[in-house]
């Protein structure tokens, strides 16, 4: 397998989760598989290391993650900001897994940055902010979870796997490359899994709890939106879907009942972008999440038009407008690129 730390590092992350006591670890919010499956191994490697040691991630995560062990344990900072606080303060390191920015975090964003601890991060989006003393950032890398695996052997630590920290890796490289569908190229990922198989998960019954638990409206609204909300733009290759407050209600939306949604209209044929818009329930925001094929970059259409970013395929942003006005935008981001997308 190719290397993902210098000896250099290798030596500065070593002496770093040896000399701490007391540590803090935390994900971007709106936490994904790989955000929790990557903060929940570290969590149970440290604790078996003697440390102490607390996981806060700034909002909700989906119930598809809580079969997770010791995902009970998960502190949620706007729900318990006092109680983070004094974690925070007490933290002599704080780790920031799967993001690379302190403005993702939000409302959680102050007290990571003004915590006295020492800062690590290990993550794989692109163009890291320099607020950690040492940061492990490989966008080549499919997941966190995944950079996490791959640490944890150059360290000399693989024999400290335990079953369930393989089950958290396995989910969070799962969930981030759609089952091994996109981003998943890299042969070492197969021999990772194979590694983690041996440490006696079931794969398939991970699959089950991921993506075979979900509530009726979730069918309901996907349908709802292939009939009714979908726009083809056979021309440009894309398709942009948007749902709303009242839409999300009418089929009691629940947190976490529309992820993926945007990976759909991709399954027809020709289509090499497709974008979705949708309001959130308790703030004035729409979330957009666009994914991508081949050469062309989610990321670069979310930095210009939708106040976001993230990987080359796989991006989002936030829109502070009408819903009309968000389908504007979406419509003319595409035009923008009509040169690209369109067959010449
Ligand atoms: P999703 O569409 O699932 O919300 O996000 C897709 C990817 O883009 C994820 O890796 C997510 O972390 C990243 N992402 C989503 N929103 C933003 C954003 O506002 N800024 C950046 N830099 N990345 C984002
Ligand atoms: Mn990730």
């Amino acid at each position: 397998m190719k290397r993902v730390l210098s000896p250099d590092e290798a030596k500065k992350l070593k002496s770093m989760l040896d000399s701490c006591h007391n540590v803090v670890i935390t994900c971007h919010p709106s936490p994904d598989g790989d955000a929790i499956g990557s903060s929940l191994a570290l969590y149970e490697y440290l604790v078996r290391k003697g440390k102490s040691v607390q996981v806060i991630v700034p909002n909700y995560f989906p119930d598809f993650l809580k079969w997770m062990h010791d995902s009970d344990k998960i502190i949620l900072f706007d729900r318990h900001r006092a109680l983070s606080k004094s974690h925070f303060q007490y933290a002599d390191l704080v780790v920031a897994m799967d993001y690379n920015s302190l403005s993702r975090l939000e409302d959680m964003t102050k007290p990571v940055e003004y915590s006295r601890a020492k800062k690590l991060m290990i993550d794989h989006h692109d163009n890291p902010d320099k607020f950690c003393d040492l940061t492990i950032n490989r966008p080549d890398m499919s997941s966190t979870c995944e950079l996490f695996y791959r640490i944890l052997v150059e360290i000399g630590e693989s024999n400290k796997i335990s079953k369930y920290m393989a089950e958290d890796i396995y989910a969070g490289m799962c969930t981030d490359t759609g089952r091994f569908t996109y981003n998943s190229n890299d042969p070492d990922i197969f021999l990772i899994i194979s590694e983690l198989m041996r440490k006696g998960i079931d794969k398939d019954k991970i699959i089950r709890n991921l993506y075979n638990q979900n509530n009726e409206g979730r069918y309901r609204l996907m349908g709802y939106i292939l009939l009714n909300k979908m726009e083809l733009y056979p021309d440009l290759h894309a398709s942009i879907f948007s749902v709303d407050r009242e839409e999300l209600s009418r089929f009691k939306y629940k947190k976490g009942d529309a992820e993926g949604f945007v990976n759909m209209p991709l399954e027809i044929k020709g289509m090499k972008v497709s974008i979705s818009l949708r309001e959130d329930t308790e703030k004035d925001q729409i979330f957009v999440s666009v994914r991508t094929y081949d050469d062309f970059s989610a990321h670069d259409l979310c930095v210009r038009f939708f106040n976001g970013g993230g990987h080359f395929n796989a991006a989002g942003g936030r829109l502070y407008c009408s819903m009309a006005e968000a389908l504007n935008q979406a419509r003319e981001a595409l035009e923008y690129y009509r040169d690209v997308l369109s067959d010449r």
